[in-house]
């Protein structure tokens, strides 16, 4: 069979041509969209690196605390969730109100809308 789209004729093809060029437009879009947000991120992360940068500059200064004190610190802090990541991964919490698992990115029980007390300054991060 002939397809009618190869010679000029209207068919399928040519609505499926335009989703597919709408579709990579949204395409193009998103993507454009997460480049701003990830150079948005970066640009956090490297002011949150030169806070903590003085900070703990200051604290060196102030005391006689050293570098391998931070390390220890920072060892111990990690190893708070079992697993040596490298990250500060808050664990797996219970809801005090119905006992069932809560999500620790969220600040309400999904189930009884209890809301979590913050049990740490960083809970409320
Ligand atoms: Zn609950």
């Amino acid at each position: 069979m002939i397809n009618p789209a190869l010679f000029g004729g209207r068919s399928e093809g040519t609505s499926s041509s335009m989703a597919a060029a709408s579709a990579a437009a949204r395409s193009a879009s998103a993507a454009r969209r997460a480049e701003r947000e990830t150079s948005h991120l970066e640009d956090r992360f490297e002011r949150l690196s030169l806070v903590c940068m003085a900070m703990w500059s200051l604290i060196q200064d102030k005391t006689n605390l050293t570098e391998e004190d931070l390390m220890e610190r920072v060892k111990l802090i990690d190893m708070m969730d079992g697993v040596e990541d490298g990250k500060a991964t808050k664990g797996v919490r219970k809801c005090r109100k119905c006992g069932r698992t809560m999500n620790p990115r969220h600040r309400k029980c999904l189930y009884c809308g209890a809301a979590e007390l913050a049990s740490s300054a960083f809970d409320a991060v």
